[in-house]
Protein backbone atom coordinates (compact mmCIF):
# COMPACT_ATOMS: atom_id res chain seq x y z
CA UNK A 1 0.00 0.00 0.00
CA UNK A 2 1.20 3.48 -0.78
CA UNK A 3 2.18 5.71 2.49
CA UNK A 4 1.97 8.73 0.27
CA UNK A 5 -1.10 11.29 0.56
CA UNK A 6 -3.36 10.85 -2.68
CA UNK A 7 -5.58 13.37 -4.19
CA UNK A 8 -8.27 11.42 -2.55
CA UNK A 9 -6.89 12.35 0.77
CA UNK A 10 -6.70 16.11 0.36
CA UNK A 11 -9.45 18.81 0.44
CA UNK A 12 -8.88 21.50 -2.60
CA UNK A 13 -12.27 23.29 -2.38
CA UNK A 14 -11.59 26.69 -3.40
CA UNK A 15 -7.84 26.04 -3.34
CA UNK A 16 -5.08 27.07 -5.66
CA UNK A 17 -3.82 23.26 -6.96
CA UNK A 18 -0.74 23.17 -9.03
CA UNK A 19 -0.32 19.96 -10.57
CA UNK A 20 2.83 19.08 -12.17
CA UNK A 21 1.97 16.54 -14.85
CA UNK A 22 3.76 14.68 -17.86
CA UNK A 23 2.67 16.51 -20.97
CA UNK A 24 6.25 15.77 -22.50
CA UNK A 25 4.52 14.33 -25.92
CA UNK A 26 6.14 14.16 -29.40
CA UNK A 27 5.69 17.19 -31.49
CA UNK A 28 5.84 17.34 -35.68
CA UNK A 29 5.50 20.61 -36.37
CA UNK A 30 3.63 22.09 -33.89
CA UNK A 31 0.76 18.97 -33.84
CA UNK A 32 0.74 16.47 -31.46
CA UNK A 33 1.52 12.88 -32.32
CA UNK A 34 0.51 10.83 -29.52
CA UNK A 35 -1.81 12.72 -26.68
CA UNK A 36 -1.33 9.39 -24.27
CA UNK A 37 0.11 11.50 -21.99
CA UNK A 38 -2.51 13.81 -21.83
CA UNK A 39 -5.21 11.30 -21.76
CA UNK A 40 -3.16 9.94 -18.83
CA UNK A 41 -3.61 12.82 -16.80
CA UNK A 42 -7.12 13.51 -17.19
CA UNK A 43 -8.57 11.90 -14.60
CA UNK A 44 -6.75 13.43 -11.61
CA UNK A 45 -7.15 17.11 -13.47
CA UNK A 46 -10.88 15.78 -13.33
CA UNK A 47 -11.23 15.14 -9.64
CA UNK A 48 -9.73 17.96 -9.22
CA UNK A 49 -12.27 20.55 -11.33
CA UNK A 50 -15.02 18.23 -9.96
CA UNK A 51 -13.94 19.24 -6.27
CA UNK A 52 -13.71 22.94 -7.38
CA UNK A 53 -10.15 23.83 -7.63
CA UNK A 54 -8.40 26.25 -8.96
CA UNK A 55 -5.96 23.72 -11.40
CA UNK A 56 -2.82 25.52 -12.35
CA UNK A 57 -1.14 22.93 -14.72
CA UNK A 58 2.85 22.17 -15.15
CA UNK A 59 4.67 20.32 -17.31
CA UNK A 60 8.26 20.15 -18.99
CA UNK A 61 8.56 19.06 -22.70
CA UNK A 62 11.39 18.45 -24.61
CA UNK A 63 15.24 19.77 -23.46
CA UNK A 64 15.28 23.49 -23.90
CA UNK A 65 18.59 23.05 -21.67
CA UNK A 66 16.97 26.01 -19.78
CA UNK A 67 16.11 28.83 -21.80
CA UNK A 68 12.79 29.79 -24.16
CA UNK A 69 12.49 27.29 -27.35
CA UNK A 70 9.26 28.39 -29.37
CA UNK A 71 9.46 25.03 -30.35
CA UNK A 72 9.30 23.57 -26.93
CA UNK A 73 6.28 25.75 -25.81
CA UNK A 74 3.62 24.06 -24.17
CA UNK A 75 1.07 26.19 -26.35
CA UNK A 76 -0.69 23.34 -28.46
CA UNK A 77 -0.89 20.77 -25.14
CA UNK A 78 -3.32 23.55 -24.34
CA UNK A 79 -4.95 23.69 -27.06
CA UNK A 80 -5.68 20.20 -26.99
CA UNK A 81 -6.58 20.37 -23.30
CA UNK A 82 -9.28 22.86 -23.80
CA UNK A 83 -10.90 20.61 -26.32
CA UNK A 84 -11.07 17.63 -24.33
CA UNK A 85 -11.94 19.24 -21.80
CA UNK A 86 -14.48 21.42 -23.07
CA UNK A 87 -13.48 24.41 -21.05
CA UNK A 88 -11.09 27.25 -21.98
CA UNK A 89 -7.34 26.10 -20.43
CA UNK A 90 -5.51 29.64 -20.23
CA UNK A 91 -1.97 29.36 -21.41
CA UNK A 92 0.20 31.73 -19.63
CA UNK A 93 3.08 32.38 -22.07
CA UNK A 94 5.71 33.54 -19.77
CA UNK A 95 9.47 32.61 -21.19
CA UNK A 96 10.39 32.69 -17.35
CA UNK A 97 7.41 30.39 -16.55
CA UNK A 98 6.31 31.93 -13.66
CA UNK A 99 6.10 35.64 -15.09
CA UNK A 100 3.19 38.45 -15.15
CA UNK A 101 0.91 36.19 -17.59
CA UNK A 102 0.90 33.42 -14.99
CA UNK A 103 0.59 35.63 -11.93
CA UNK A 104 -2.12 37.57 -13.14
CA UNK A 105 -3.95 34.47 -15.21
CA UNK A 106 -3.93 32.98 -11.76
CA UNK A 107 -5.19 36.44 -9.46
CA UNK A 108 -8.11 35.87 -12.09
CA UNK A 109 -8.85 32.70 -11.84
CA UNK A 110 -12.49 31.43 -10.39
CA UNK A 111 -13.07 27.78 -8.96
CA UNK A 112 -13.08 25.15 -11.39
CA UNK A 113 -10.74 27.39 -13.89
CA UNK A 114 -7.79 25.25 -15.13
CA UNK A 115 -4.21 27.66 -16.58
CA UNK A 116 -1.28 25.80 -17.84
CA UNK A 117 2.17 27.32 -17.07
CA UNK A 118 4.98 27.69 -19.84
CA UNK A 119 7.51 24.49 -20.31
CA UNK A 120 9.41 24.63 -17.27
CA UNK A 121 12.71 23.65 -18.82
CA UNK A 122 12.71 26.85 -20.00
CA UNK A 123 14.16 28.17 -16.74
CA UNK A 124 17.38 27.07 -15.99
CA UNK A 125 16.87 26.43 -12.55
CA UNK A 126 14.62 23.44 -13.23
CA UNK A 127 16.70 20.53 -13.64
CA UNK A 128 19.12 21.83 -10.74
CA UNK A 129 16.05 21.59 -8.44
CA UNK A 130 16.91 25.73 -7.67
CA UNK A 131 15.54 27.23 -4.69
CA UNK A 132 14.45 30.10 -6.29
CA UNK A 133 12.40 28.94 -8.91
CA UNK A 134 11.20 26.08 -6.51
CA UNK A 135 9.71 28.69 -4.57
CA UNK A 136 8.46 30.69 -7.57
CA UNK A 137 6.61 28.08 -8.89
CA UNK A 138 5.03 27.37 -5.26
CA UNK A 139 3.63 31.19 -4.65
CA UNK A 140 1.36 30.74 -7.15
CA UNK A 141 -0.79 27.59 -5.40
CA UNK A 142 -1.55 26.73 -1.75
CA UNK A 143 -1.56 22.67 -2.25
CA UNK A 144 0.61 20.63 -4.69
CA UNK A 145 0.63 17.54 -6.72
CA UNK A 146 2.60 15.54 -8.44
CA UNK A 147 1.26 13.27 -11.50
CA UNK A 148 4.21 13.48 -13.60
CA UNK A 149 5.18 9.91 -13.45
CA UNK A 150 7.63 10.63 -16.23
CA UNK A 151 9.29 12.47 -14.48
CA UNK A 152 9.57 10.90 -11.34
CA UNK A 153 12.84 9.85 -11.52
CA UNK A 154 14.60 13.44 -11.64
CA UNK A 155 14.54 15.84 -8.55
CA UNK A 156 13.85 18.96 -10.25
CA UNK A 157 12.20 22.44 -8.87
CA UNK A 158 8.68 21.03 -10.37
CA UNK A 159 9.25 17.44 -9.11
CA UNK A 160 10.79 17.85 -5.75
CA UNK A 161 12.05 21.53 -5.06
CA UNK A 162 8.25 22.62 -4.89
CA UNK A 163 7.02 20.19 -2.38
CA UNK A 164 9.08 22.40 0.74
CA UNK A 165 7.32 25.57 0.08
CA UNK A 166 3.44 24.76 -0.33
CA UNK A 167 0.88 23.54 2.65
CA UNK A 168 0.68 20.02 1.04
CA UNK A 169 1.93 17.64 -1.48
CA UNK A 170 0.15 14.57 -2.98
CA UNK A 171 0.47 12.57 -5.66
CA UNK A 172 -2.03 12.22 -8.57
CA UNK A 173 -4.40 9.26 -9.62
CA UNK A 174 -1.54 8.40 -12.49
CA UNK A 175 1.33 8.85 -10.26
CA UNK A 176 -0.50 6.68 -7.79
CA UNK A 177 -1.58 3.44 -10.51
CA UNK A 178 1.70 3.48 -12.00
CA UNK A 179 3.14 2.65 -8.26
CA UNK A 180 0.33 0.56 -7.74
CA UNK A 181 1.04 -1.64 -10.73
CA UNK A 182 4.58 -1.51 -10.33
CA UNK A 183 4.95 -1.89 -6.52
CA UNK A 184 2.68 -5.15 -6.64
CA UNK A 185 4.57 -6.26 -9.23
CA UNK A 186 8.22 -5.95 -8.31
CA UNK A 187 7.47 -6.65 -4.48
CA UNK A 188 3.96 -8.36 -4.34
CA UNK A 189 4.07 -10.52 -7.36
CA UNK A 190 0.97 -13.51 -8.19
CA UNK A 191 3.28 -15.91 -9.45
CA UNK A 192 5.21 -17.49 -11.66
CA UNK A 193 6.21 -14.03 -12.10
CA UNK A 194 8.00 -13.49 -15.78
CA UNK A 195 10.20 -10.94 -16.64
CA UNK A 196 11.24 -9.69 -20.13
CA UNK A 197 14.15 -7.39 -21.23
CA UNK A 198 15.21 -6.55 -24.56
CA UNK A 199 16.45 -3.55 -26.33
CA UNK A 200 20.24 -2.11 -26.82
CA UNK A 201 21.84 -2.02 -24.21
CA UNK A 202 22.90 -4.09 -21.27
CA UNK A 203 24.35 -1.27 -19.52
CA UNK A 204 21.26 0.97 -19.05
CA UNK A 205 19.67 -2.15 -17.50
CA UNK A 206 22.51 -3.87 -14.96
CA UNK A 207 20.73 -2.94 -11.75
CA UNK A 208 17.38 -3.53 -13.35
CA UNK A 209 18.65 -7.52 -14.22
CA UNK A 210 20.52 -7.82 -10.78
CA UNK A 211 17.21 -6.97 -9.04
CA UNK A 212 14.74 -8.42 -11.36
CA UNK A 213 16.89 -11.61 -10.74
CA UNK A 214 15.79 -11.44 -7.07
CA UNK A 215 12.19 -11.47 -7.57
CA UNK A 216 11.22 -13.33 -10.91
CA UNK A 217 10.53 -16.77 -11.67
CA UNK A 218 11.48 -16.78 -15.23
CA UNK A 219 13.95 -13.78 -16.82
CA UNK A 220 13.90 -13.73 -20.43
CA UNK A 221 16.36 -11.52 -22.49
CA UNK A 222 16.18 -10.51 -26.10
CA UNK A 223 17.15 -7.69 -28.60
CA UNK A 224 20.09 -6.09 -28.86
CA UNK A 225 21.41 -6.63 -25.26
CA UNK A 226 21.02 -10.86 -25.63
CA UNK A 227 24.17 -10.87 -27.92
CA UNK A 228 26.59 -9.90 -24.77
CA UNK A 229 24.67 -13.21 -23.00
CA UNK A 230 25.18 -15.15 -26.13
CA UNK A 231 28.80 -14.47 -25.98
CA UNK A 232 29.21 -15.54 -22.43
CA UNK A 233 27.56 -18.85 -23.55
CA UNK A 234 30.38 -18.74 -26.06
CA UNK A 235 28.68 -18.38 -29.26
CA UNK A 236 30.34 -15.94 -31.60
CA UNK A 237 27.70 -13.05 -32.73
CA UNK A 238 29.13 -11.33 -35.56
CA UNK A 239 28.38 -7.60 -35.86
CA UNK A 240 25.50 -8.05 -33.72
CA UNK A 241 25.73 -5.33 -30.95
CA UNK A 242 28.15 -6.76 -28.57
CA UNK A 243 29.31 -5.13 -25.68
CA UNK A 244 32.18 -6.52 -25.09
CA UNK A 245 32.98 -5.14 -21.69
CA UNK A 246 29.46 -6.73 -20.01
CA UNK A 247 30.45 -10.46 -21.24
CA UNK A 248 31.64 -11.20 -17.60
CA UNK A 249 28.84 -9.61 -16.06
CA UNK A 250 26.17 -11.47 -17.93
CA UNK A 251 28.12 -14.60 -17.30
CA UNK A 252 27.94 -13.52 -13.48
CA UNK A 253 23.74 -13.00 -13.86
CA UNK A 254 23.48 -16.08 -15.39
CA UNK A 255 25.40 -17.79 -12.29
CA UNK A 256 22.77 -16.12 -10.51
CA UNK A 257 20.11 -17.11 -11.96
CA UNK A 258 21.28 -20.78 -11.51
CA UNK A 259 21.97 -20.03 -8.06
CA UNK A 260 18.34 -18.61 -7.18
CA UNK A 261 16.60 -21.60 -9.32
CA UNK A 262 15.48 -18.19 -12.00
CA UNK A 263 14.61 -19.69 -15.16
CA UNK A 264 16.52 -17.60 -17.63
CA UNK A 265 15.93 -17.95 -21.25
CA UNK A 266 17.85 -16.61 -24.07
CA UNK A 267 17.66 -16.79 -27.84
CA UNK A 268 18.34 -20.04 -29.40
CA UNK A 269 18.25 -18.79 -32.97
CA UNK A 270 18.27 -15.41 -34.82
CA UNK A 271 17.25 -13.55 -37.75
CA UNK A 272 21.00 -12.54 -39.50
CA UNK A 273 21.52 -9.37 -42.43
CA UNK A 274 24.91 -7.95 -43.39
CA UNK A 275 22.98 -4.76 -43.86
CA UNK A 276 21.25 -2.67 -41.11
CA UNK A 277 18.10 -1.76 -43.07
CA UNK A 278 14.60 -3.12 -43.71
CA UNK A 279 15.28 -4.06 -47.21
CA UNK A 280 18.15 -6.30 -47.10
CA UNK A 281 18.44 -10.40 -47.81
CA UNK A 282 17.89 -11.83 -43.66
CA UNK A 283 17.66 -15.59 -42.44
CA UNK A 284 17.54 -17.42 -39.01
CA UNK A 285 20.58 -19.24 -37.59
CA UNK A 286 20.78 -21.25 -34.84
CA UNK A 287 23.34 -20.27 -31.84
CA UNK A 288 26.81 -20.41 -32.98
CA UNK A 289 25.61 -20.10 -36.88
CA UNK A 290 26.05 -16.10 -36.73
CA UNK A 291 28.83 -15.34 -39.40
CA UNK A 292 31.67 -13.00 -39.25
CA UNK A 293 29.84 -10.01 -41.41
CA UNK A 294 26.91 -10.58 -40.32
CA UNK A 295 24.50 -9.30 -37.30
CA UNK A 296 21.73 -10.34 -35.53
CA UNK A 297 18.29 -7.82 -36.04
CA UNK A 298 15.83 -10.21 -34.37
CA UNK A 299 15.05 -12.76 -32.63
CA UNK A 300 14.29 -16.31 -34.72
CA UNK A 301 10.78 -18.26 -35.00
CA UNK A 302 12.37 -21.10 -32.22
CA UNK A 303 12.54 -18.47 -30.00
CA UNK A 304 9.47 -16.43 -30.56
CA UNK A 305 7.71 -19.51 -29.31
CA UNK A 306 9.69 -20.50 -26.52
CA UNK A 307 9.20 -17.20 -25.42
CA UNK A 308 5.48 -17.11 -26.14
CA UNK A 309 5.28 -20.33 -24.29
CA UNK A 310 6.96 -18.77 -20.85
CA UNK A 311 4.10 -16.24 -20.54
CA UNK A 312 1.18 -18.83 -21.34
CA UNK A 313 1.25 -20.15 -17.47
CA UNK A 314 2.36 -16.53 -16.45
CA UNK A 315 0.26 -14.63 -13.67
CA UNK A 316 2.12 -11.38 -13.53
CA UNK A 317 4.71 -9.94 -16.52
CA UNK A 318 6.78 -7.38 -17.09
CA UNK A 319 8.42 -5.98 -20.19
CA UNK A 320 10.27 -3.61 -20.97
CA UNK A 321 12.63 -3.34 -24.23
CA UNK A 322 11.53 -4.74 -27.97
CA UNK A 323 12.92 -7.93 -29.01
CA UNK A 324 14.55 -6.68 -32.73
CA UNK A 325 14.75 -3.88 -34.48
CA UNK A 326 11.28 -3.27 -34.67
CA UNK A 327 10.86 0.21 -36.68
CA UNK A 328 11.68 -2.08 -39.29
CA UNK A 329 9.00 -4.26 -40.81
CA UNK A 330 11.13 -7.09 -41.75
CA UNK A 331 12.43 -7.36 -38.24
CA UNK A 332 9.50 -6.40 -36.00
CA UNK A 333 8.31 -9.84 -35.76
CA UNK A 334 10.06 -11.15 -32.64
CA UNK A 335 8.61 -7.77 -31.07
CA UNK A 336 5.18 -8.35 -32.29
CA UNK A 337 5.49 -12.32 -31.41
CA UNK A 338 5.96 -11.27 -27.29
CA UNK A 339 3.04 -8.36 -27.96
CA UNK A 340 0.70 -11.08 -29.05
CA UNK A 341 1.92 -13.91 -26.47
CA UNK A 342 1.13 -10.73 -23.77
CA UNK A 343 -2.13 -9.80 -25.44
CA UNK A 344 -3.41 -13.27 -24.98
CA UNK A 345 -2.46 -14.61 -21.11
CA UNK A 346 -4.06 -14.25 -18.38
CA UNK A 347 -1.29 -12.57 -16.38
CA UNK A 348 -1.80 -8.88 -15.07
CA UNK A 349 0.84 -7.36 -18.02
CA UNK A 350 2.77 -4.32 -17.28
CA UNK A 351 4.80 -2.55 -20.39
CA UNK A 352 7.17 -0.77 -18.49
CA UNK A 353 7.60 2.71 -21.00
CA UNK A 354 9.69 3.89 -23.85
CA UNK A 355 10.17 1.74 -26.93
CA UNK A 356 8.54 -1.20 -25.75
CA UNK A 357 5.19 0.76 -25.02
CA UNK A 358 5.41 2.61 -28.07
CA UNK A 359 5.53 -0.97 -30.01
CA UNK A 360 2.82 -2.36 -28.23
CA UNK A 361 0.24 1.16 -28.82
CA UNK A 362 1.52 1.10 -32.77
CA UNK A 363 0.74 -2.42 -33.00
CA UNK A 364 -2.52 -2.12 -31.55
CA UNK A 365 -2.34 -4.23 -28.60
CA UNK A 366 -2.46 -1.18 -25.94
CA UNK A 367 -5.99 -2.14 -24.94
CA UNK A 368 -5.12 -5.78 -23.97
CA UNK A 369 -2.57 -4.91 -21.50
CA UNK A 370 -3.22 -4.26 -17.79
CA UNK A 371 -0.70 -1.49 -17.45
CA UNK A 372 1.30 0.83 -20.09
CA UNK A 373 3.76 2.46 -18.14
CA UNK A 374 3.84 6.64 -19.33
CA UNK A 375 7.28 6.67 -18.05
CA UNK A 376 10.35 4.65 -19.51
CA UNK A 377 13.43 5.99 -17.31
CA UNK A 378 10.94 5.79 -14.08
CA UNK A 379 9.98 2.71 -14.80
CA UNK A 380 13.29 1.36 -15.49
CA UNK A 381 14.60 2.90 -12.15
CA UNK A 382 11.68 1.39 -10.36
CA UNK A 383 12.66 -2.03 -11.42
CA UNK A 384 16.34 -1.27 -10.25
CA UNK A 385 14.72 -1.33 -6.72
CA UNK A 386 15.53 2.66 -6.20
CA UNK A 387 13.10 5.04 -4.69
CA UNK A 388 11.97 7.66 -6.79
CA UNK A 389 12.49 11.40 -5.59
CA UNK A 390 9.17 12.66 -6.58
CA UNK A 391 7.26 10.61 -4.79
CA UNK A 392 9.42 10.34 -1.83
CA UNK A 393 9.22 13.98 -1.70
CA UNK A 394 5.32 14.05 -1.09
CA UNK A 395 3.66 14.01 2.19
CA UNK A 396 3.25 10.69 3.83
CA UNK A 397 -0.36 9.92 4.90
P1 LIG B 1 16.28 0.68 -25.62
O1 LIG B 1 16.21 2.17 -25.79
O2 LIG B 1 17.46 0.22 -24.87
O3 LIG B 1 14.97 0.10 -25.11
O4 LIG B 1 16.49 0.10 -27.06
C1 LIG B 1 15.54 0.23 -28.07
C2 LIG B 1 16.24 0.14 -29.37
O5 LIG B 1 16.96 -1.07 -29.44
C3 LIG B 1 15.30 0.16 -30.55
O6 LIG B 1 15.51 1.33 -31.29
C4 LIG B 1 15.69 -1.08 -31.34
O7 LIG B 1 15.77 -0.84 -32.72
C5 LIG B 1 17.06 -1.42 -30.79
N1 LIG B 1 17.38 -2.83 -30.96
C6 LIG B 1 16.69 -3.89 -30.53
N2 LIG B 1 17.26 -5.04 -30.94
C7 LIG B 1 18.34 -4.71 -31.66
C8 LIG B 1 19.33 -5.43 -32.37
N3 LIG B 1 19.29 -6.76 -32.43
N4 LIG B 1 20.30 -4.74 -33.00
C9 LIG B 1 20.32 -3.40 -32.97
N5 LIG B 1 19.41 -2.65 -32.31
C10 LIG B 1 18.44 -3.29 -31.66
Amino acid sequence: MLNKKTVDDISVKGKKVLVRCDFNVPLKEGKITDENRIVAALPTIKKLLADGAKVILCSHLGKPKGEPKPELSLAPVATRLSEILGIDVVFAADDNVVGENAKNAVADMKDGDVVLLQNTRYRNEETKNEENFSKDLASLADVFINDAFGAAHRAHCSTVGVTQFVEEAAVGYLMQKEIEYLGNAVNNPQRPFVAILGGAKVTDKINVINNLLDKVDTLIIGGGMAYTFMKAQGHEVGKSLLEIDRVDYAREMMEKAKAKGVNFLLPVDTVVTQEFKNDTPFKTVPNGGIEADWEGLDIGEETRKIFADAVKDAKTVIWNGPMGVFEFENFAKGTIAVAEALAQTDATTIIGGGDSAAAVNILGFGDKMSHISTGGGASLEFLEGKELPGVVAVDNK
